[in-house]
């Protein structure tokens, strides 16, 4: 049950914003929290598996983000040889151009 983003009530979300409690999908995610009052709202990554919890891990091989349950239930990609990444916060956030 994919999670639609309530800005555009058309897409999938991938973003879940905390402070607003709402589902982004990367556009509308884009849109929304480069305005300046909503800059320091607390976001992260939703699971593509489960589409609940904040996604901790990246398969590049796979192209899905998943949180540390749903990876060890379901994935094994380090086994597998893939290329696991870290998610530990939003990029926007840390990078300032
Ligand atoms: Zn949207
Ligand atoms: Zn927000
Ligand atoms: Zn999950
Ligand atoms: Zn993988």
């Amino acid at each position: 049950m994919a999670k639609i983003c309530h800005r555009c009530t058309s897409t999938t979300a991938v973003i879940h914003c905390v402070t607003e409690t709402q589902n982004f999908c990367l556009t509308c995610d884009y849109l929304r929290h480069c305005e300046c009052d909503a800059a320091g709202h607390i976001r992260y990554q939703i699971c593509d598996e489960c589409m609940i919890n904040p996604a901790l891990l990246l398969c590049s091989d796979h192209m899905i983000d998943l949180c540390q349950s749903c990876y060890s239930r379901h994935y094994n990609c380090v086994a597998s040889g893939h290329h696991i990444q870290i998610i530990n916060r939003f990029p926007q956030q840390q990078q300032k151009l």
